[in-house]
């Protein structure tokens, strides 16, 4: 296997080093395993100025084209994919199984976009005689895109495949604690002969880069994943310059549990797609209201399965979860688990940290918890899961829309009537029944509320990347 990849900025379709660098560490063992570049106002400079460039020529090439170099850089990606997840694995701690799906979802990405480019249709409107209305969708310009650590691959992926397949220019700014996985991408798109300047990654201190490409008049949509109140951060410098944005929030997924299913079956399903990612996923299951007849059942049996999993190096092939990313994490899982036993709350597994080398951190289920509890109303983005019982459905839909989050949510039950109550009264982006699959390329992604907006994926996932001109054309 090899090692991981000596990381660079990719500007002007060329490789550079910086003088300033941050260390990368394997959150298994606290190991450095690489050092990051950090852009400079000259490099930021170098990238806006290429990403012009990259434009001009970009948005004036045929759909087609640009799609089949997508679809090149994909299927480069699929053959890569083995060493693309070891690197993944080494930065981010999860199971190798999961970082190779994770390669596949990324390239899955690109290649919906890549047809999806192809049919962003404009409309011809009739009106008075003589005057042709049209409707011309048009590549809205160059992107400043900034993308999370949880996935290093597949969520630069979303945003990279995006904006190409629109038509835009894009610089993105990938995630520091995980940079290969956009590194892996930038090597790809190279080799599939992308034109310089279309694309350009960075990396850096966050706030540095933000701050300095979201006033510029070349950004012409800001596009972020991670955190509501960076989110929120971000919206409000991008409005100062009237620049559109696409946010991907956080979440606090609901999971209702109605009484007519088998309470073994979903609790099972329920726990293993907790520690998928060890539970940093913004969709992650992770407010469980289940119904008062089969609490007891479905608790049992989740903690079961939680306490069954296998933690460790993701690149033990035993391993189910691997670490917590990082230490932010572990401060975060302990501290909401501090809170939930001073406010009188259960723990019925785990809550403390595994070790003290590498980030490990235990599936972790409360129960018992007042309203009021934090980790009722903070993202855990960790391995941990609240059950609480509940008399109705209607009074777990209630408390599903208790949180200013809207991204994700999930119920199970083999009522039609039920299943219609849960899909008109949830206020989510994503509803999911019976299935624990929030988002996949084939449909749009994207919350409401505190959630964020605009959608990724789907036929909507390009609508944020272009915008609208309407051409009024009087006939001789
Ligand atoms: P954080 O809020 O500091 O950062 C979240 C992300 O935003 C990181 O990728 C970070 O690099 C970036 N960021 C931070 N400040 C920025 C700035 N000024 N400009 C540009 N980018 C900036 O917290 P964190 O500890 O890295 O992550 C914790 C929280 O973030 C989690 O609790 C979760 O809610 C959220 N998160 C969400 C997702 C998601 O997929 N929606 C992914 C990762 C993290």
């Amino acid at each position: 296997m090899t090692t991981y990849p000596d990381l660079k900025l990719y500007i002007g379709g060329a490789w550079r080093k910086t003088a300033e660098e941050l260390p990368v560490l394997n959150p298994a063992d606290e190991s450095v395993i690489g050092a990051v570049p950090v852009a400079s106002q000259a490099d930021l400079d170098d990238a806006l100025a290429a990403a012009a460039e990259g434009f001009r020529l970009w948005s004036r090439t045929a759909p087609r084209e640009r799609g089949a170099i997508m679809l090149r850089a994909a299927a480069l990606m699929r053959e890569r994919a083995e060493e693309i997840a070891h690197a993944i694995t080494l930065e981010h701690g999860k199971p190798f199984r999961q970082a190779c799906l994770e390669v596949v979802r990324g390239c899955e990405f690109f290649e919906w976009d890549a047809a999806e480019g192809q049919r962003t249709y404009g409309r011809v409107v009739p009106s008075e005689p003589g005057i042709r209305y049209i409707v011309m969708r048009q590549p809205v310009g160059i992107v400043a895109a900034f993308s999370p650590w949880n996935f290093p691959m597949s969520q630069p992926a979303r945003k990279i495949a995006g904006a190409l397949a629109a038509g835009c220019a894009i610089i993105i700014k990938a995630a520091e604690e995980t940079p290969a996985g956009a590194l892996h991408i930038a090597r790809a798109l190279h080799d599939a002969g992308l034109p310089p300047g279309v694309f350009n990654l960075v990396f850096g201190v966050p706030a540095r880069i933000s701050d300095y490409l979201i006033p510029k008049p070349q950004t012409r949509l800001v596009a972020f994943t991670g955190s509501t109140a960076v989110g929120k951060h971000l919206s409000e410098l991008a409005a100062r310059h009237m620049t559109p944005v696409l946010m991907e929030l956080g979440g606090h997924a609901p999971v209702i549990v109605c009484d007519d299913v088998d309470p073994v079956a979903a609790a099972q399903a329920s726990a293993t797609r907790k520690v998928r990612n060890a539970g940093q996923v913004c969709t992650s299951p992770t407010r469980f209201f289940v119904q008062e007849a089969i609490f007891e059942r479905f608790a049992r049996s989740f903690v079961e399965k939680a306490r069954a999993t296998v933690v460790g190096n993701g690149l033990d092939p035993a391993t189910e979860m691997g670490p917590v990313a990082n230490h932010r994490r572990i401060e975060a899982l302990e501290a909401l688990t501090a809170d939930a036993r001073a406010r009188g709350g259960r723990v019925l597994t785990g809550g403390e940290r595994i070790g003290n080398r590498g980030y490990f951190f235990p599936p972790t289920v409360l129960t018992e918890l007042p309203d009021d509890a934090r980790a009722l109303r903070e993202e855990p983005f960790g391995p941990m899961a609240i059950i609480n019982p509940v008399r109705s459905v209607e009074e777990a839909i209630e408390k599903a829309n208790a949180l200013p989050f809207g991204l994700a949510a999930y119920g199970f039950t083999h009522s039609a009537a039920r299943a219609d109550l849960l899909a008109e009264g949830i206020e989510a982006g994503n509803v999911s029944i019976n299935t624990l699959e929030a988002s996949v390329a084939e449909v749009p992604f994207g919350g409401v509320k505190d959630s964020g907006y605009g959608r990724e994926g789907g036929a909507e996932g390009l609508d944020h990347y272009m915008t609208i001109k309407t051409l009024s054309h009087r006939m001789a």
